[in-house]
């Protein structure tokens, strides 16, 4: 295998908080080997439309604390048209960029595996979602930091609740998963956690939202009550939810939506140190060769693990915080 000269690296998707830390750690290790990195700018469609730079080590100083991405994120729907993939492709081609480097979610891996079909070079992908939602690592660039912004604001709204003895509904995000309603719910200490994992709600059928509300008011009175709802829980959204809560039981439930200030914020040190982590060992291992992989960490190490398995949704959200949650959220 001749040697690699140039890298290039993007980031699609939804944005998160420590991608700017494995774009650093990318930068510095290949500069350390002397290699170039080519940064292309909101995601594929700065391989479509050639949108790039090269990146130096000036272009990596003082992002490690700074939310979002310096390359700027994107999704691209020219990507997923018949000739995008081969379009990509041929601009990595005409660059001469050896190796790419996709930091984003399963479905940025999705789209990464269609430009391998046409691209002589190797891709690796890093995974940075907040969703956590990706097989192969036990977490993703951006899910610390997103536990922490959500627990932040339910903190907040428990101290409203509690000073007018209110029910809330908030919801937070996680398109196919609870991972950051069940991890946000659990340290916020929410009363109840609703998110697909523990089965889905059905309109017209509350019960099991609704009895556990009546129990804690027979048991402490009027008090505040938190019910963290995972977004896509439930048809018409957690507004809808309120409402039918509020006529079924007859007091008024709040919805709180937290929407993207969840993907914002500086990242924490977890995510700063997991994306400087796997961004190093991208390099490194498209280094040793390493192709259609994706760069995560199990159990403290980092590991490969094939790109085209990581939206097979095996990975379970802590069984233990489950059992213990169904347990005392539904008495
Ligand atoms: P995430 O990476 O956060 O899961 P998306 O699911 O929105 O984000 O995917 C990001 C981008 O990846 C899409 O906008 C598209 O450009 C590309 N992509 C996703 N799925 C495919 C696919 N099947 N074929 C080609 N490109 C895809």
């Amino acid at each position: 295998m001749d040697r690699i000269r140039r890298i290039g690296v993007l980031t699609s998707g939804g944005d998160a908080p420590g991608m700017n830390a494995t774009i650093r750690a990318v930068q510095l290790t290949a500069a350390a080997c002397n290699i170039e990195v080519i940064g292309f700018k909101h995601g594929y469609n700065g391989l479509l439309e050639s949108e790039y730079k090269t990146l130096l080590g000036h272009h990596v100083q003082n992002i490690i604390q700074r939310g979002g991405t310096i390359l700027k994120s994107a999704r691209c729907p020219a990507l997923q048209t018949p000739d995008g993939p081969a379009q990509a492709a041929a601009t990595l081609h005409q660059l001469d960029i050896d190796a790419l480097i996709v930091i984003g979610g399963d479905g940025s891996f999705r789209g990464a595996l269609e430009i391998a079909k046409h691209y002589n070079g190797q891709i690796i992908g890093v995974p940075g979602t907040i969703d956590n939602d990706v097989d192969g690592t036990d977490n993703t660039i951006g899910y610390a930091t997103a536990i922490d912004t959500a627990l932040d604001a339910i903190d907040k709204i428990r101290d409203t609740a509690d000073a007018f003895e209110r029910i809330f509904l908030v919801e937070l995000m996680g398109r196919h998963s609870g991972y950051i309603a069940l991890s946000a719910g659990i340290a916020a200490g929410a009363e109840q956690i609703i998110c697909p994992e523990f089965g889905r709600l059905q309109p017209g059928d509350l019960r099991s939202v609704i009895t556990p509300i009546q129990h804690a008011q027979l048991l402490l009175g009027k008090s505040s009550y938190i019910i963290v709802v995972a977004e896509n829980s439930y048809p018409g959204g957690t507004t809808a939810l309120a409402d039918e809560l509020s006529k079924a039981i007859g007091i008024e439930c709040r919805a709180c939506i937290l929407g993207h200030i969840q993907r914002g914020g500086s990242p924490v040190g977890a995510d700063r140190i997991l994306g400087t982590k796997l961004g190093v060992f991208a390099v490194e291992q498209l280094l040793q060769g390493a192709h259609l992989q994706m760069a995560g960490e199990v159990n403290g190490e980092a590991v490969l693990y094939p790109l085209s398995k990581t939206g097979d949704r095996t990975k379970a959200i802590d069984p233990f915080l489950v059992r213990w949650q169904q347990q005392v959220g539904s008495s």
